[in-house]
């Protein structure tokens, strides 16, 4: 438009100097800049960055200066009764927020404590399906995973499932040892057990915190949350309090009286009462916002939870929100959105699947093949492990994200969603459930029952020449 001429004599020029584009396409700065001066006109680079770059590309040129620490958010993970709810009660009991003591606790999905004169951010949804959940859908909220491992039990399955979940994602784990009361508690066993997957207690040179405590009688839960704090200082959490706000949604529900409810997580930025959002194809203006104690609130920065009243549909638990100028505003993204999120679906398709990785190795897309391993029995899973891990070479890493004996399960196909991973199974199978997921989440499944034919496959595959299954 500023050169004042047809697309089709832009196009032209653009062949003449050997760049082929058509009208969808983007031009770089420099070469813009040659073709505008063709024309006698000067370029100059724009510094405005629209609201739409900051919403789909996320351009994250946040100002060094105006990052202040923000409280760290963690999740709590482990094996079934090992203590993760009684944990997050014993926490949320006796760190309760001076001003609020006594205030009813909501459930929102999340709740702020106060240790130490510093606020620490919990999710309220114990084990890591729903941490993977979120993650699934690109969300990145938790900074630390507590690990409960219950003293009299040890290391369980889901344990060493919880480790790889928290692993995939990169975030900080510590340990809490639980039921510490009992007279069957065992501390050093759960270490030792631990050493074999990779964490290693520091007093026994390696990093991992880890803190015995009794989440029943309540001992020694300051000191796990003095810990949480250690690490958050490690990490140097901050974000930019004085800005646009964006966040994930925790929880969404459909209330009756109160139309669609949303918990949001705050994680740049303020939010403010009365500010339009968006999440996902969801829009709407704040109404109604309540902390985690039911108390309406005028604004919240970054780490806080908070219930929102007034989106017109209710938005995915995961789903990112970000705060805009206006509704209308909001509505025209959404749309825009829509259409955006469509084309990223087909993008998608570049997922891994045994029969594609060869192409995928050659466009230089695929580096590391990863796997999830399941398998009937424990010599079985170590064989079809180990077999495979050896078949890397210079070009791709066989790489074992997770591996474990029983059946494929659901929690299985979103950590291979997540990590892009292939799902293995040595005379296992997965539930109908399951495959449905795994077609939806377009993660491939692989069946076995003689380990040669694993073996096969995967370096068929590595060097293309895999045949296709029909
Ligand atoms: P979750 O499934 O991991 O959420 O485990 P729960 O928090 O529901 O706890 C499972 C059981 O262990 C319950 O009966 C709790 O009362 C018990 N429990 C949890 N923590 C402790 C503890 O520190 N000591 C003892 N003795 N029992 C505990």
């Amino acid at each position: 438009e500023a050169l004042k001429k047809t697309s089709t004599e832009i196009i032209k020029k653009l062949m003449s100097f050997g760049v082929m584009a058509t009208v969808n396409n983007d031009v770089d700065f420099d070469t813009a800049t040659i073709i505008a001066e063709e024309y006698g006109v000067k370029t100059e680079k724009a510094v405005q960055i629209s609201e739409e770059d900051i919403l789909f590309d996320d351009i994250e040129e946040e100002d060094e200066s105006k990052l202040v620490p923000r409280p760290p958010v963690v999740v709590v993970m482990g094996h079934v009764d090992h203590g993760k709810t009684s944990l997050l009660d014993a926490i949320r009991s006796t760190h309760v927020i001076d001003s609020e003591a006594g205030g009813i606790t909501q459930h929102i999905g999340a709740y702020m404590v106060k240790a130490k004169d510093r606020r620490i951010t919990f999710l309220d949804t114990p084990g890591h399906e729903a941490f993977t959940a979120m993650r699934a859908r690109g969300a990145q909220v938790t900074d630390i995973a507590i690990l409960v491992v219950a003293a009299d039990d040890g290391v369980m399955p889901q344990t060493i499932e919880a480790i790889n979940h928290a692993k995939a994602a990169n975030v900080s784990i510590i340990v809490a040892i639980n039921k510490i009361d009992k007279p069957g508690a065992n501390p050093d066993r759960v270490k030792q057990e631990l050493t074999e997957h990779g964490i290693v207690a520091e007093e026994w040179g390696g990093d991992a915190i880890m803190v015995p405590v009794s989440a029943k009688k309540r001992e020694n839960i300051d000191q796990l949350l003095e810990m949480v704090l250690l690490v958050a200082d490690m990490l140097e959490l901050k974000a930019n309090p004085d800005r646009q706000a964006k966040g994930t949604i925790i929880e969404a529900k459909l209330d009756k009286e109160r139309g669609p409810v949303a918990t949001m997580l705050v994680q740049r930025g303020t939010l403010k009462a009365g500010d339009s959002i968006i999440a996902g194809s969801a829009f709407g203006r704040i109404k109604a916002m309540t902390n985690d104690k039911g108390t309406a609130i005028k604004s919240a920065g970054p780490s806080m939870p908070v219930e929102v009243l007034g989106m017109n549909e209710v938005p995915d638990a995961g789903e990112i929100f970000y705060a805009v100028t206006d509704e209308k505003v909001a509505k025209h993204l959404v749309e825009k959105r829509k259409y955006k999120q469509k084309e990223q679906q087909y993008k998608k398709s570049a997922k891994v699947s045994l029969e594609e990785l060869y192409n995928q190795i050659k466009e230089g897309k695929v580096k590391d093949l990863n796997l999830v391993i399941k398998a009937d029995v424990q010599g079985s899973l170590e064989a079809v492990k180990s077999s495979l891990m050896k078949l890397s070479n210079d070009e791709v890493r066989v790489n074992v994200v997770h591996y474990a004996v029983g059946a494929i399960t659901e929690s299985d196909v979103t950590l291979a969603q997540v990590s892009n991973a292939i799902i293995i199974g040595f005379n296992v199978r997965p539930g109908i459930n399951v495959t449905e997921a795994a077609k939806a989440a377009e993660v491939d499944i692989r069946l076995y029952s003689i380990i040669y034919k694993a073996i096969e496959d995967v370096q068929s595959a590595m060097n293309g020449l895999l045949e296709p299954t029909y």
